[in-house]
């Protein structure tokens, strides 16, 4: 079970070492699961595990000694060895004033925070180390905190969080207990800085269950600190396209979509402002008119909130922005080519666009083989139109700023964009006359007067 080159760094520090393979690695070797680091602890403290690591020839950077961790590169990866610790107090719900190092194993797995996350195996081999019953915890598909919840998640807010998370991730349940104590510690779940409420939402949205982990985050409040302009989408009902309510179809479309961030969150935000936009019609048809600006509104502010990077709020906002475009058949080649310019212009592939598409379209959960039907020919019908690389953007116009300012003879100015944009518009609906010529005489014609 354990990787080669880990035992390198058990000879290198001794048998007195202890060394362990903790946390999240042990948890995700057992349920045969992927996982980016291996988290590894050890009875030795940090200068020790220094010196023998160097004298056996390993690269070792101190990364954090005051919470006991060195990180050793092993193969070209860094894996963090953390001293066996404890936490002091938790004075501001988010870390302890202090952390206490060579404490025994079991201390420090009690200081972690669900029963699956505090198993230990040895490195060397030998039997696994699991206190709190994480092993029947897995197999049970439990989240479960360490001892008393509402103590472990009046120490941290961010616990919280992470339940929900491991949820969507696992695709567990949160035992009751544990998610009964959440709401009773929002207010420390508050102070989580918003940089690591950003991580935890981010990794929650790509998980394998999402719309388990969301449900919690509704069920136990959480979605009120971080989401608040999502309450209403709960119970908010529909028309006769939808089967579900605002929060039911959204949740169906976070998981049908492919679990890549910016899907992932255009899905969770794209019809956040249909709460805001119901209206009821005089024949009683509900209708959400303007609804796509609104819910573009709103997904920027969440997204500046939390601080999403800037690549991420773009690519949501093109996503939530042409969420109710829907190309059909009466639309001419003009048409498509105009909304494929846009898609270029907003740096929003087609294939994204349309996965995000087919997801809201088969949420609605009504008439689902007529509705993939019309999407592939959708599809197929733009794909083959990009296929055939039609102009779609100013640069790809046959003449550029600098042709054209040479033919009128003037320097540039605001002419030049009005006029690159009515041979764009030319070109949109006739791309065989982007020729030099053609594009000349056109210029020639369309110049300002004066
Ligand atoms: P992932 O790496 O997928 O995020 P993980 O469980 O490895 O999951 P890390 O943040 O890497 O999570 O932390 C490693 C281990 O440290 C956890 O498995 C857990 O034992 C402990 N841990 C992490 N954060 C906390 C916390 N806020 N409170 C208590 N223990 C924690
Ligand atoms: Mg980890």
């Amino acid at each position: 079970m354990t990787w080669a080159p880990l035992l390198r760094l058990q000879e290198a520090l001794g048998p007195q070492a202890e060394l362990m393979i903790v946390g999240g690695a042990v948890r995700d070797e057992l349920l045969g699961r992927p996982h980016a680091d291996w988290d590894l602890a050890t009875k030795l403290l940090p200068q020790a595990v220094m010196e023998r690591a160097r004298t056996a020839g390993l690269k070792v950077i101190p990364t954090g000694l005051q919470h006991g961790t060195v990180t050793v590169i092993l193969e070209d990866r860094p894996v963090e060895v953390t001293t066996f610790r404890s936490d002091g107090d938790y004075l501001d719900g988010r870390r302890p004033e202090s952390v206490r190092l060579g404490v025994d194993l079991i201390e420090d797995l009690s200081r972690r925070d669900f029963t699956i996350n505090a198993m230990a195996l040895p490195v060397g081999g030998g039997d696994l180390v699991d206190p709190f019953g994480g092993r029947t915890d897995l197999a049970a598909r439990v989240i479960r905190a360490v001892g008393d919840p509402l103590q472990r998640f009046g120490e941290d807010g961010l616990r919280t969080l992470r339940a929900c998370r491991f949820a969507s991730q696992l695709g567990f349940e949160v035992e009751p207990a544990t998610l009964a104590a959440i709401p009773q510690r929002l207010g420390v779940a508050r102070k989580v800085a918003v940089e690591r409420v950003f991580t935890e939402l981010d990794k929650l949205l790509r998980g394998a269950e999402p719309q388990r982990g969301l449900d919690l985050l509704a069920q136990s409040g959480l979605l009120d600190l971080w989401l608040p302009e999502l309450r209403p989408m709960l119970g908010c009902g529909q028309n006769r396209h939808h089967r579900h309510d605002v929060w039911v179809h959204t949740l169906e479309v976070v998981r049908l979509v492919p679990a890549e961030s910016g899907l992932r969150w255009a899905a969770l935000l794209h019809d956040a402002g249909k709460p805001g936009t119901r209206s009821i019609g005089p024949d009683g048809e509900i209708h959400f008119y303007g609804h796509e600006d609104y819910s573009l509104e709103i997904a920027e502010w969440i997204l500046e909130r939390l601080r999403a990077s800037h690549a991420l709020r773009k690519e949501v906002a093109a996503l939530v922005r042409h969420h109710g475009t829907h190309p059909t058949e009466a639309w001419g080649g003009p048409a498509c080519r105009r909304f494929l310019g846009r898609l270029v212009e907003e740096g929003l592939p087609l294939d994204q666009w349309a996965a995000f598409g087919l997801a809201d379209h088969l949420a609605k959960g009504l008439d689902l083989e007529a509705r993939l039907v019309e999407h592939d020919r959708m599809l197929s019908r733009l794909g083959a139109l990009a296929a055939a690389r039609p102009p779609l953007a100013l640069r790809d116009l046959a003449l550029d700023g600098g042709a054209l300012m040479k033919l009128a003879d003037r320097p540039g100015g605001p002419w030049l964009g009005e006029l690159q944009r009515r041979l764009l518009e030319a070109v949109l609906d006739d791309p065989a006359i982007n020729t030099p010529e053609r594009l000349a005489e056109l210029a020639q014609r369309n110049l300002p007067n004066n």
